[in-house]
């Protein structure tokens, strides 16, 4: 992805840590956090004591636990959360205090971003180059923007839209908002949520994935420091069964902010309609890679590796259907073939290593699923598709990046979200085709074209069913822009402005202007008409 803004966060090498002492004497997990998490400005446990493990996926080894809280543990986080809302602690606050302190938390997190990036590759399994580059001045420079964002939030101009009175609007916090996020990108997504949730005014109570709790509540950390008022801001650690679906319930809760699978997505759907509370989803993607016969096929085949593979291939936004030209996909795919040969499958925390493990053993099992069934439904692999041995990692859960071609178009492999390093390529041979093909699934969050026709690329453009296209590109995401859903890819935005306005209720207020006691238009109702 996209560079945002560059920061030291110089990470060196160091051996793999055995246990989870040996994590906390590193530097890499904090120990005092262990079976705690963050609610009401303290650090406590599960009301049962009930813990759950968190995994390294490059080894299956224990990280450490954290707490599995319970619904009464989230209800009584709710419960802080609508109080910390309703005494306006935060939501009174000025939108330039609020700024301050949310850029106290950017500084923070610049000044941690080593510790960070090192969290993140060890409990998601990314490369530490990702994430020291990537993932952690990229979340900085988020924060940044947001925080700066928040404070030109604003209504229409005030005006008279009847004449005896004065229209403005107010935009104002919606309360307590529930975020749930997915472990792709724990920090990332949990910050593309929380930070325009606070900015605007809003308290949060936050659900992290089960299997990677620890950036988010290392970042607690960072909030409390920066001064948020305590209550503001909790962490919830516990399974979506009773923690998601408790925030999707309760009454006390005023929106829900999901990142994570449509099918989830659906479930979150149902619940909240109870209470018809706000929804913000950003869901599955399944994006297309479109490459036209006058491309710059060499650009095309390295950009190919990058969409494919950012994030282990575990990236809302990969490419995954790779519809290629019939005159070039010879050439395209042999490109890309020898490309992803000299991929370096190794430790995430090893500074040259280009790809880790996928986030667990089941994933794992889902990803190699898709593969056979893609092969049954007529693929043909080309290569990988089996486990790689990684030398003092034989028990991670490393898969092959892994390229199938096929001409099924109904394939699960063309048409479902895998979530893992599989490339699927389909031959194509017109625009109309392909365009038609791209569209037919039911995500639509992102899609790249590539082209040196500036008519052709403009004429997909405006085609292509999706809330972002990249011409030439795939996967670059500026704060300043949305990065929203359209059909079961969800709706909403996150980054830009548009998504502090989601965060936001509408207030129109009138102002009378004339001062009388009987206003010109009452006699629409009783009496009659002023001469
Ligand atoms: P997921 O299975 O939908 O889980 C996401 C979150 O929802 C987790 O915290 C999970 O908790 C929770 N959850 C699960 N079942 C729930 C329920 N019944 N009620 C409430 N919450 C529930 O997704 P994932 O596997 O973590 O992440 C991968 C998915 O996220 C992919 O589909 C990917 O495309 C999508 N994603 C989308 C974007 C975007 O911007 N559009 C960005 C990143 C990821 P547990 O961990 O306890 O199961």
């Amino acid at each position: 992805m996209q560079q945002q803004v560059r920061v030291n966060t110089r990470v060196t090498p160091e051996a793999r840590p055995r246990s989870p002492k040996d994590y906390y004497r590193r530097g890499i997990s904090s120990f005092d956090m262990q079976s705690q998490m963050f609610v009401d400005g303290k650090w406590v446990g599960s009301e049962n004591g009930a813990v759950t493990k968190v995994l390294d996926p490059s080894t299956g080894n224990v990280i450490t636990e954290v707490p599995l809280a319970t619904i009464e543990d989230t209800r009584f986080a709710i419960d802080t959360a609508r109080m910390a809302f309703d005494d306006g602690r935060w939501s009174r606050l000025t939108p330039a205090d609020r700024s301050n302190i949310l850029l106290k938390v950017a500084d923070l997190l610049e000044r941690n971003a080593a510790v960070f990036a090192r969290l993140e590759s060890l409990n998601v399994g990314k490369s530490i180059k990702q994430s020291a580059n990537y993932d952690i001045p990229y979340t900085v420079d988020n924060i940044r923007f947001f925080a700066g964002a928040a404070r030109v939030v604003e209504g229409k101009a005030m005006g008279e839209y009847v004449a005896d009175g004065t229209s403005a609007i107010r935009r104002e916090p919606i309360g307590v908002v529930g975020v749930i996020t997915p472990w792709n990108y724990p920090l990332m997504m949990a910050v593309w949520r929380i930070i325009p949730a606070l900015a605007t005014g809003n308290t949060v109570v936050i659900k992290p994935a089960t299997l990677t709790p620890l950036s988010t509540l290392e970042f607690a950390k960072l909030l409390d420091e920066a001064g948020l008022p305590k209550g503001v801001f909790n962490v919830v650690t516990g399974s979506g069964r009773d923690v998601g679906e408790e925030l999707a319930r309760n009454p006390k809760v005023d929106m829900i902010a999901f990142t994570g699978s449509t099918e989830v997505g659906r479930r979150l759907s149902e619940l909240a309609s109870s209470t018809l509370k706000k929804l913000s989803l950003e869901l599955g993607g399944k994006a297309p890679f479109i490459v036209f016969d006058d491309s710059d096929i060499e650009g095309a085949a390295e950009a190919s590796v990058i969409g494919g593979l950012v994030n282990n291939g575990q990236d809302c936004g990969n490419s995954t259907r790779y519809y290629v030209h019939s005159s070039v996909l010879d050439k395209f795919q042999k490109l890309l073939i020898g490309k992803l040969s000299r991929v370096r499958i190794g430790d995430p925390l090893d500074e040259s290593t280009d790809m880790g493990p996928v986030v667990s053993d089941t994933q794992r099992q889902r990803i190699e699923g898709y593969i056979e069934k893609g092969i049954q439904e007529g693929g043909k692999l080309l290569s990988g598709g089996a486990r790689p041995k990684v030398k003092d990692h034989e028990n991670g859960y490393y898969l092959e990046p892994t390229v199938i071609s096929t001409e099924n178009e109904d394939s699960c492999i063309v048409k479902e979200e895998i979530f893992g390093p599989v490339f699927t390529i389909v031959p194509f041979s017109n625009y109309k085709e392909v365009i038609q093909n791209s569209n037919n699934v039911i995500y639509g969050l992102a899609a790249s074209v590539w082209t040196k026709d500036i008519t052709k690329a403009m004429n997909a453009v405006r085609d292509l069913r999706f809330g972002t296209v990249w011409v030439n590109e795939h996967v670059a995401v500026p704060s300043e822009m949305p990065w929203a859903g359209y059909k079961q890819s969800g709706h909403g935005a996150s980054l830009s402005a548009y998504s502090l306005e989601e965060y936001t209720y509408i207030k129109h207020v009138y102002f009378d202007l004339t001062g009388k006691s009987r206003k010109s238009w009452y006699y629409q109702i009783y009496g009659n008409k002023e001469s």
